[in-house]
């Protein structure tokens, strides 16, 4: 390993399952090898997903170092790591945390290893990327243009590409309405997409503090709805009237994204969907509560939705970087990481927190 890296790094680690805050230890550098390289983290995203590691959600392996959202320099690679991946020494990355896809199944083969039933994950089931160094493999890197800040990066390589793929997903097309319940870290990045992708875009939420930032964004959704203060079928009207003159078609959103864990918003989201329209779930809430009616009469169709490969994540680095798209951020040092994981339960949160190395 060369001069300039340290033997040992500060991280923070999930003691055991069911703790409530990380740990902040000092643990070696792990070493670099085969296909892998080695990033000196620049900022890394905490995720709900995280938080499901902490209460043991997943069974993991403990002491483990938290989250799966990683941005970095790359400053060391292994012997293969130039034959499977583009990333150089020097190169500022983002990157994907799939550890040991089988590369045998058919979505493996396909390229679709997040569905690989061998695939461990960074920072849930292997070591992730709250740490000064981290491993990754080279060639679920993707490199970061200039303009694009470690910080801004690393809430792309899960809750961006996530909201990202389910908006490709939806198949709309330019013109066509999609209405995103949940306007928090996936959510108020998806509306920017979508609108920077010419749709119609309806942004949905039950709490004032993400409807004002999503109200701000450059990218704001063509419409806004508190579902506190307005009745599904109320949205729906004001939904239709987003529509071209000469519509021909469905009150209702064609297609509605989940990204809000709140029970009460699925029946809402189903509600202000139109007729033989399409709802994809991307929030991971304890139960799903929906009427059969929806289903039946009304004919819509549900999907779930799951993170994406490399090609999806340098798709959104670059519809991010085009079109200006920015997560609303909460920044904090190694040092406050017990502040960080506060600030996700604290009332009124809103956006993404973020922890930045310097
Ligand atoms: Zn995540
Ligand atoms: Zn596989």
């Amino acid at each position: 390993m060369s001069s300039s890296i340290p033997e040992t790094m500060q991280a923070l680690r999930v003691s055991n399952a069911g703790d409530s805050h990380y740990k902040l230890e000092t643990i070696p550098v792990p070493n670099v090898e085969g296909s892998q390289v080695l990033l000196k983290i620049g900022a890394a995203g905490l995720c709900h997903t995280d938080l499901m590691v902490m209460d043991g959600s997943f069974g993991g392996v403990y002491p483990i170092v938290g989250s799966h959202e990683p941005a970095g320099t790359v400053v060391a690679l292994g012997k293969d790591a130039e034959k499977n991946g583009t990333a150089k020494v020097g190169d500022r990355v983002a990157a994907l945390l799939p550890k040991d896809p089988c590369g045998e199944c058919s979505d493996c083969k396909l390229g679709d290893w997040k569905y690989c039933a061998n695939v461990k994950y960074g920072g849930i089931n292997v070591d992730g990327f709250f740490s000064e160094y981290a491993l990754v493999e080279a060639k679920n890197c993707v490199v970061l243009p200039d303009s694009l800040s470690f910080e801004q990066a690393a809430p792309l390589t899960c809750a961006g590409i996530t909201i990202y793929t389910a908006i490709k997903k939806a198949g709309l097309k330019p013109g066509q309405i999609l209405a995103i319940s949940g306007l928090g870290a996936l959510g108020h990045l998806g509306v920017q997409m979508a609108k920077a992708m010419g749709l119609k875009v309806v942004g949905i939420d039950a709490r004032p503090e993400p409807i004002a930032m999503t109200k701000g964004l450059n990218l704001a959704p063509d419409l806004l709805i508190d579902a506190t203060k307005t009745e599904a079928d109320a949205a729906k009207k004001q939904i239709a009237d987003l529509r071209e003159d000469g519509y021909v078609g469905w009150d209702g959103a064609d297609v509605t994204i989940i990204a809000a864990d709140a029970l009460p918003a699925q029946s809402y989201a189903a509600q202000i969907t139109r007729r033989h329209g399409h709802l994809i779930l991307v929030a991971q809430p304890p139960q799903l509560q929906f009427d059969f009616r929806n289903f039946i009469f009304q004919d819509l169709t549900l999907s779930g939705s799951l993170h994406g490969n490399e090609v999806n994540l340098k798709e959104t680095v670059e519809l991010v970087d085009k079109f200006g798209i920015i997560s609303d951020l909460s920044r904090f040092k190694i040092g406050q990481h017990e502040e960080m994981v506060d600030s996700v339960h604290r009332e009124g949160r809103k956006g993404k927190s973020v922890l930045v190395f310097e």
